[in-house]
């Protein structure tokens, strides 16, 4: 029996989230439905709707979701009916690097996560006229009142309540890949000196995780005075104003022979270019962004030096399983205070809240269902 819901369907590139009615297919033996109570708004959503990760159109996008499972396939351990679950990035399960507990290096991540369907090819949502629709974004396209995902998806998660597992959805992703970056990649050593460039949920996720392996000093740079006030709060010893401040010599009188430690989260060549050059002797630099210049401004940055690194991160190299719930604890005891970055909407602003991602407003929209 298809199962009925309601999703924000994109139509076309760079069009607007519409709710409308869909319907999904019954839970395949390893599918399992989600009754969905909350979903970030990630970058990613917005680089998707505006065709820049190649999902077709119309789609369902949005995955950082959090709900009640309602419902399991046949073949289904991990989780039952009425459990509170985070929903994660997909992967396959069965190649070299999943089997080796790192599925964010999956062979088929790509195809998992933006094709818009099931590895056979199969659809999951139509629209009220029985057109297909690309879903199983990022194996859940969760802004929707229920989603059919996979339950190496899921990550069970002990929420007393709806309102606390709301907080608990930008874990999925933004969270899971700026913390991840940090404490699976990088692992800075207590006195290492860190800075994060562009501080929204990712970068001011690194952050705090910089602040909990004890780095320091911790500078964050960025263009948003709010944003920048957010990250002193949360550790940084330092801020710089890009807009108003000479970023290069900043960082100088700061680490005069540059930092030990950098992440790069906005996908702007000029951006990734000042954090290379903010690398000292041995500076390993992890960029999160996805390539985000404008026709024209694209710079090519310098090479990293002979004992330097750069390197491209997926989710952190975060395994969702261990790593969501080892930062849940952290959450807990007050070392990680994410709800500092969540403002929640309910679900039919969900356009609202895009603008206000992008305007640096609000740092993590949150959706409610
Ligand atoms: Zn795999
Ligand atoms: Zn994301």
């Amino acid at each position: 029996m298809p199962i009925p819901t309601r999703a924000a369907i994109v139509r076309e590139r760079g069009g607007p989230f519409i709710f409308e009615e869909v319907e999904l297919d019954d839970p395949r033996p390893d599918e399992v439905l989600v009754r969905m109570v909350a979903c970030g708004i990630c970058h990613t959503d917005i680089a998707a709707r505006d065709g820049l990760i190649g999902t077709e159109f119309p789609a369902v996008l949005g995955h950082e979701g959090a709900g009640v499972v309602e419902k399991v396939g046949a073949n289904v351990g991990r989780v039952r009916a009425g459990e509170r679950v985070v929903l994660s990035f997909s992967s396959c399960g069965q190649c070299s690097n999943c089997r080796r507990g790192r599925p964010a290096r999956c062979d088929s991540f790509d195809e998992l996560n933006f094709e818009g369907k099931r590895p056979d090819g199969s659809t999951s949502i139509r629209d009220a006229k029985g057109k297909p629709i690309s879903g199983s974004f990022f194996g859940q396209s969760s802004f929707a009142f229920r989603a059919l995902t996979h339950e190496r998806n899921l990550v069970a998660v002990d929420a007393s309540t709806d309102d606390e597992l709301a907080l608990l959805a930008p874990f999925g992703c933004g969270v899971q890949a700026g913390a991840g970056t940090v404490l699976n990649e990088l692992k800075p050593r207590p006195g290492d000196s860190f800075i994060v460039f562009g501080i929204g949920t990712v970068g001011l996720s690194a952050l705090m995780a910089a602040r909990i392996s004890e780095a320091a000093p911790i500078v964050a740079v960025d263009t948003v005075a709010s944003r920048l006030e957010l990250a002193r709060k949360l550790g940084a010893d330092f801020t710089v104003d890009a807009r108003t401040e000479d970023v290069g010599r900043r960082i100088r009188e700061i680490a005069a022979r540059g930092v030990d430690y950098a992440v790069e989260t906005t996908g702007l060549s000029k951006v990734i270019d000042q954090a290379i050059r903010s690398l000292g002797p041995n500076g390993k630099l992890s960029k999160l962004g996805i390539p985000m210049d404008a026709p024209g401004e694209q710079i090519s940055p310098p090479k990293p030096g002979p004992g330097q690194m750069v390197f491209y991160s997926i989710a952190g190299d975060s395994n969702p399983q261990k790593f969501i719930p080892s930062l849940i604890k952290a959450f807990r005891e007050g070392k990680f205070p994410v709800d500092a970055l969540v403002q929640e909407y309910p679900a039919s602003e969900i356009n609202e809240g895009v603008r206000d991602s992008l305007s640096g407003f609000v740092v993590k929209p949150v959706l409610r269902f």
